[in-house]
């Protein structure tokens, strides 16, 4: 058993505005509670649209609620005219813990590079967040075999220009594309050879120590039903979890996977 705390972030995507986004989030509460989660065990976060923030906000600090936040994306800029950024400045100051940057929907539907997957990592560091870094390869590279030396490349350039320290706190999400959303998920012995590879990676970027630290987690088509036997792979520590992350009753299961 490792010492890192496993992590459950549920990407809702385009999905929820900020009413039907604190129905979740109050009812996710509630079912976790109902079923006496330790919030201490599995560390629990919503990726709500930037829109919802404020909203989630106001309810877990109102309510005092045990479950953290973060953001989607985040501009690699702090501010300035940057028409449609948005800072993580602004994000920091709404509480957020975590951003996605680098989701593939972010990097196949609006061409960001691995520089650019760099650029936000920092910025949400800059602001005091740690950034979900989401790494992972398409149908084509998977049939040729070619997915640990694509993923590696990708975690080596989303990774360039963090400090040590950095390191030892970023969160990286392997996500298969062709897994995501498709409801065909990887096999756990997938998710771990490639979660495996990012591990080792990271001791030759940055430290042993760092390596064990990290914690990596798999994304694509993450279910209550599938989500015990991803979990029990050694170099998986959590989840992603899209579509399955919009019912609170589902995510709540998903989160207690034990
Ligand atoms: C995701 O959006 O990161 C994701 C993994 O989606 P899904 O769980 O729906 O495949």
């Amino acid at each position: 058993m490792s010492d890192r705390t496993p992590l459950m972030a549920g990407n809702w995507k385009m999905n929820l505005d900020h009413v039907q986004g604190t129905h979740l989030v109050q009812k996710l509460d509630w079912t976790l509670r109902d079923a006496k989660h330790d919030p201490a065990s599995v560390e629990v976060v919503v990726l709500p649209p930037f829109t919802d923030l404020r909203s989630v906000q106001t309810l877990v600090d109102g309510d005092k609620l045990s479950l953290g936040y973060g953001a989607q994306d985040v501009s690699p800029h702090d501010s300035g005219a940057y028409t449609g950024d948005v800072s993580g400045a602004f994000l920091a100051r709404l509480g957020c813990s975590y951003v996605v940057v680098g989701h593939s929907e972010r990097r196949d539907g609006h061409g960001e590079s691995d520089e650019t997957v760099a650029a936000k990592a920092a910025a949400a560091f800059r602001h005091g967040m740690t950034p979900i870094v989401c790494v992972g390869e398409g149908l084509e590279v998977r049939q040729a075999g070619d997915q640990v030396a694509h993923v590696l490349a990708q975690v080596e350039g989303s990774l360039a220009g963090l400090t040590p320290e950095q390191l030892r706190t970023v969160v990286i999400a392997y996500e298969p594309v062709w897994a995501i959303g498709t409801g065909e998920v990887a096999t756990p012995e997938d998710a771990q050879e490639v979660c495996s590879a990012i591990r080792t990676k990271l001791a030759e970027i940055a430290s042993g120590d760092t390596a064990d630290a990290v914690r990596v987690l798999y994304g694509g088509s993450v279910k209550s039903g599938n989500v015990a036997a991803i979990m029990s792979q050694e170099d998986v520590d959590g989840a992603l979890v899209g579509g399955a992350s919009l019912d609170a009753e589902e995510f709540a299961a998903i989160c207690r996977y034990q």
